[in-house]
């Protein structure tokens, strides 16, 4: 081969091995490469490791702390509980109840203390068995019982569920309640508790003659006892503890135990069940069995309810016996109230007949003798009279019978009237009679004049009555207790006998005097404060009194009534300006001064003439002078002489309590008036205003008279049935000019008043056959308003209780037995007409006779 051959077959040799060179160092470069990156990784992965190593490592340290911590707590919680366990058990012989464990096999496992000492006679030790512990306490005579019968019936209870407790006393007297019960892996647990405080205060609960409850707040029964049960004996069955209180009514009301909720059980049971939640309340209650309970119930602390149920039912019958035997006493004293008020009203009418013959008799020729006879007999029959209408008011008052009529009247004359009558015999015992009528308040009322007069003269009476020296003052003030309406308080004060203390508080009562040696010398029945206080007291008002035994008494009523329209009031005397008072009585001077005062009157007070003499010595400028009558040193008269003698022309104005004696005296003595005491306070006025010349003295108008010739005689028709009635009529009228006819009833009075025309009637109003009333009705529908003839009622007492029907009736106004002349003469010269004469014959006539 040549050398180019050669040659070149050595540079494609060359060649080939550089790029093999070349090929292999890349492979070379690529598996260094890769041997770098891997031991990169390997570094890694163990630098890794390390760290992995390191955490297990401190891990690992960190377990051993806590496994060392671990074992110290278990160690800790070891002692722990055996303190527990110790504390415990030192708890549970602390405990005065027993407690102990007997095992599944019923072998005593462990005791505490009470229930060792308790059964500690019973042999009890560690490992009896509990049939065994039982014979032992039957055996030891614990308490008495049965032993072998007594065990096997405990021990058969054990297989129960819910084993029962047992109740069972000691001989030592303490009771135990053994309560068994099962734990879960089959031991028993007892407890002996003593119960001796509970059985205590339940027997004390059974003790109880009356029903006891208790429920929970839930509703639940508690506890009652055997009474509770017994009461409610239809219900009884439900009476288990725990029972809720609406089952047991329920069932209660399934057996008919509620009486009152027969028809309506369920709207009873709400109720009932309601008044229960209310919890607080007593009712009474009628049950099946008739008989009546009163339940009281009382929430307890805690939210439940005690509840006590009282037999009542002798109580309801004593009540019901009682009620009938009130019922028929009351009907009884209603009937003889009536009996009363009839008889009494019977009563009067003879003893109209012997007061007006004994008053007759007194105008005919007597010798002294007869005269004091006669007298007596007509006192003495008006006294009996004052009774008999006391009794007769009392009665009807009793009987409730008693009716009030009011009407417009004049409260100021009303007291004026009654003190007027009582004035004579005040005036024969010395007595001051003075009336203080408050000057602001006005006159005229509605109520009931005539018994408001009975009131006023029974206090005004008494007053009078019981005071021998001093003065009787009658005081009435008001205030408007709303538009329209006063209340008054009227007092009566007298400066007599008094009353003491203690007889106080029952002088109002029926009957009731003070009975003492002093008051024995006074008259009456007693019935006269009683009266004036239930008559007060149906017009809504109350009486009162306040009295010092020796010093005086003040007794008052309080009334509400309404004012009628006043009547334009009596306009007060302007023209006279000064006035000089003369009056030794304080109280008579204020009341003057009083009246005078709010008219613009300057007033000038004296206590005596005296006094008043060295007044008018300075001073003349009064327009009048007004005095008393009788006065110690110098008299009424005496210093009015004195004072025109004088030569004062001042008008002198004389109050006395007896006019008519003071013109006796008075002699040719001129007087401005002479006024009869105590003195309305109008009349005053107008007594004043007369005297100043500012008006005329008011006369009563008088119309021409007739002649002589043409008159006639008043024409009187007197319809009266009671013979002897007719009698004193017929007598007290025989010496008046009138022509008199009697009707024996009202339909004889009808039959007359039509033929015989009376000019006036006089009519009884119960009479037989056609009564007053209805006689009255018949005139004046016959009348039919075309005339008018007066009808005058004779009544046996003032306002008898029909007085609204005589009125209805048409009559004009009532006179009340017994009749006296005075009084029917003046009615029949009221009524008498212009053409008929004069009833009473003029006095020359009368001399001739
Ligand atoms: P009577 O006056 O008929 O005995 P009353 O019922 O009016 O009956 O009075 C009862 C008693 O009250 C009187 O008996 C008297 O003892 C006593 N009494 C009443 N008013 C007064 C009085 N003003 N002063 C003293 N005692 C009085």
């Amino acid at each position: 081969m040549d050398l180019a051959e050669r040659l070149s077959k050595e540079r494609r040799g060359r060649l080939a091995a550089e790029r093999l060179l070349v090929q292999k160092s890349r492979e070379l470069f690529a598996a260094n490469e890769k041997l770098s990156d891997h031991a990169r990784s390997l570094s890694d992965q163990i630098v890794e490791q390390r760290e992995v190593t390191r955490e297990a490592i401190s891990e690992a340290k960190s377990l051993k702390g806590e496994n060392l911590r671990f074992v110290e707590d278990l160690d800790r919680a070891h002692t722990s509980a055996d303190m527990a366990e110790r504390r415990l058990w030192d708890s549970i012989n602390i405990i005065e109840d027993g407690f102990a464990v007997f095992d599944s096999a019923l072998r005593l496992v462990t005791a505490n203390r009470a229930y060792e000492d308790t059964f500690r006679l019973a042999g009890i030790e560690p490992g009896i068995t509990y049939d065994r512990l039982l014979s032992g306490i039957a055996s030891q005579g614990l308490f008495q019982i049965n032993a072998p019968e007594w065990t096997a019936k405990m021990m058969t209870r054990l297989d129960q569920d819910l084993i029962e407790p047992v109740d069972l006393q000691l001989s030592n007297g303490q009771w135990l309640r053994l309560q068994d019960q099962r734990a879960r892996d089959g031991d028993l647990v007892c407890l002996a508790l003593d119960i001796t405080e509970q059985k205590r205060i339940w027997s004390a609960i059974e003790a109880i003659p009356d029903g006891f409850v208790l429920f929970d707040r839930e509703e639940r029964l508690l506890a009652c006892n055997q009474n509770y049960r017994e009461i409610y004996a239809e219900a009884a069955p439900a009476m288990q503890p725990g029972t809720k209180f609406e089952d047991i009514l329920r069932f209660g009301l399934a057996n008919g135990q509620h009486l009152d909720a027969i028809g309506r059980e369920e709207e009873w049971l709400s109720e009932r069940l309601a008044q229960h939640r209310a919890g607080n309340g007593v009712w009474e209650q009628q049950l099946s069995s008739g008989r009546w309970i009163r339940a009281h119930d009382h929430p307890t602390p805690d939210g439940g309810r005690v509840g006590l149920r009282v037999n009542i039912t002798r109580e309801r019958e004593r009540e019901a016996a009682l009620q009938t035997a009130r019922d028929a006493a009351e009907a009884a004293n209603r009937a003889k109230s009536a009996f009363l008020a009839n008889m009494s009203h019977e009563i009067r009418t003879p003893m109209n007949g012997v007061v007006g013959m004994a008053e007759l008799l007194c105008d005919t020729a007597l010798n002294e003798e007869q005269r004091l006879f006669a007298e007596t007999i007509r006192s003495s029959g008006e006294a009996l009279l004052v009774i008999i209408n006391d009794i007769l008011d009392y009665s009807k008052i009793e009987a409730e019978r008693l009716t009030l009529f009011p009407e417009p009247f004049d409260l100021e004359r009303t007291i004026h009237e009654v003190v007027m009558l009582l004035q004579p015999r005040a005036r024969e015992k010395g007595l001051d009679l003075m009336i203080d009528y408050d000057m602001f308040l006005p006159t005229r009322y509605v109520g009931d004049p005539g018994r408001l007069r009975q009131v006023l003269t029974n206090l005004l009476g008494n007053a009078v009555k019981f005071t021998d020296h001093g003065h009787v003052l009658i005081r009435v003030v008001g205030i408007e207790s709303e538009p329209g309406l006063r209340q008054l308080h009227v007092t009566v004060e007298d400066t007599g006998i008094g009353i003491a203390a203690e007889h106080l508080d029952h002088i109002f009562g029926e009957f009731n005097q003070v009975e003492s040696a002093s008051n024995r010398k006074f008259e009456g029945t007693g019935l006269g404060l009683a009266i004036t206080q239930r008559l007060i007291e149906r017009m809504n008002g109350a009486v009162w009194v306040d009295s010092e035994h020796g010093v005086g008494s003040c007794f008052g009523f309080r009334l509400d009534l309404p004012a009628a329209e006043d009547e334009a009031a009596t306009p007060p005397p302007t023209a006279i300006r000064r006035a000089l008072v003369v009056d030794d009585q304080f109280i008579n001077r204020t009341i003057l001064e009083r009246q005078l005062s709010p008219c613009g009157i300057q007033v000038v007070l004296c206590r005596s003439g005296l006094e008043a003499l060295q007044v008018l010595d300075k001073d003349t400028s009064f327009d009048v002078i007004i005095t008393d009558h009788v006065m110690p040193e110098m008299d009424g008269l005496t210093f009015a002489r004195r004072i025109s003698g004088l030569g004062l022309t001042i008008p002198v104005v004389l109050l006395s309590s007896n006019p008519a004696g003071a013109r006796e005296e008075m002699g040719d003595l001129e007087l401005a008036a002479l006024l009869q005491k105590p003195i309305l306070r109008a009349d005053l006025y107008r007594r004043l205003r007369a005297l100043s010349g500012a008006e005329p003295d008011e006369v009563a108008p008088v119309a021409p008279p007739i002649p002589i010739a043409e008159a006639r005689l008043m024409r009187v028709l007197t319809a009266e049935d009671n013979r002897t009635n007719q009698l004193v009529f017929q007598k007290m009228v025989r010496e008046l000019s009138i022509e008199l006819v009697f009707a024996n009833n009202g339909r004889e009075a009808v039959a007359l008043y039509q033929s015989y025309h009376p000019d006036l009637i006089f009519m009884d109003i119960s009479m037989p056959e056609m009564d007053g009333r209805e006689a009255a009705t018949a005139i004046r529908l016959l009348e039919g308003g075309r005339s008018h003839v007066p009808i005058v009622a004779l009544t046996a007492h003032a306002m008898e209780g029909d007085s609204e029907s005589i009125l209805a009736a048409g009559i004009d106004r009532y006179m009340t037995k017994p009749l006296r002349k005075v009084a029917i003469i003046d009615t029949l010269a009221e009524f008498r007409p212009r053409e008929a004469l004069p009833i009473e014959p003029p006095p020359e006539a009368m001399t001739g006779t």
